[in-house]
């Protein structure tokens, strides 16, 4: 049984105190939830959030790594910083990046490989965009996405990741697709991955991502092959991201 997994996504929202208010209210509203809980916040707020989390089982993230390991990257932050403050997960290739980062299929994969080097469980973010998926190609751009990181990863490695579809269209709209919409993409996913490693249908989650609220959750997160959420807008309310973890 894969264990659900809600992650927030904080984007680049936040001071130090809005960042306390929601911290808090995490920590006050976490009895009663049966799910791994993350929040992946902007690098700068990392200590405080890693303080502000401790003696909870809420695991903190970051929101991107560097492919490299270390050295003359000016601006970039390496699997050995986020370590030093206590991240577990990197969110990899959210659409976001791949839009106004540039970030190609082989770059993600790169900082795949990386973030597993490193010992941190990496996010991978796949999705179309509105006119690869008016055009009907969802599943040949979600299929190549999700095959270029599994053609640099050793079988083993399959198991270390977690997969988030995020369609672009649905990202931060108030648009989702249908829960069979979605369920569908993840079998597929799952697909490719146990054609990778048989184990891949027991032990990699494959998280849903986008405009997912208290008042969709529910239907989503019992979908077969929908194992969590990644949440950006929901997140940045305690009560809202408790709300869809209660679910979960
Ligand atoms: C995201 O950015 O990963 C996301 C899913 O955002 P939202 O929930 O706001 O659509």
């Amino acid at each position: 049984m894969r264990r659900k997994l809600i992650v927030g996504n904080w984007k680049m929202n936040g001071s130090l105190a809005m960042n306390a208010e929601l911290l808090s209210g995490i920590r006050e509203g976490l009895a009663g939830i049966d799910c791994d809980l993350a929040i992946c916040v902007p690098f700068p707020y990392l200590p405080q959030c890693q303080a502000a989390l401790e003696g909870t089982d809420v695991a903190l993230g970051a929101q991107d790594v560097s492919a490299h390991a270390v050295g003359a990257y000016t601006g970039q932050i390496s699997t050995r910083m986020l370590l030093d403050f206590g991240c577990k997960y990197v969110i990899v290739g959210h659409s976001e990046r791949r839009e106004y980062c540039n970030e190609s299929d082989e770059l993600v994969a790169n900082k795949v490989q990386r973030a597993l080097a490193g010992g941190l469980t990496p996010i991978v973010c796949v999705g179309e965009s509105l006119y690869d998926k008016e055009e009907g190609r969802t599943a040949e751009v979600v299929g190549r996405q999700i095959n270029t990181v599994l053609s640099v990863l050793e079988e083993r490695e399959v198991c270390d990741i977690v997969v988030a579809y995020e369609p672009v269209w649905a990202i931060g709209t108030g648009k989702t697709p249908s829960p069979l919409a979605v369920e569908e993409v993840h079998a597929m996913l799952r697909e490719q991955m146990i054609r990778k490693n048989p184990d891949a249908i027991e032990c990699v989650r494959i998280l849903y991502g986008g405009s997912m609220k208290p008042g969709n959750a529910e239907e989503l997160l019992h979908m077969p092959d929908i194992d969590g959420g990644l949440i950006g807008g929901a997140a940045l309310k305690a009560s809202d991201f408790l709300a869809i973890a209660r679910q979960a």
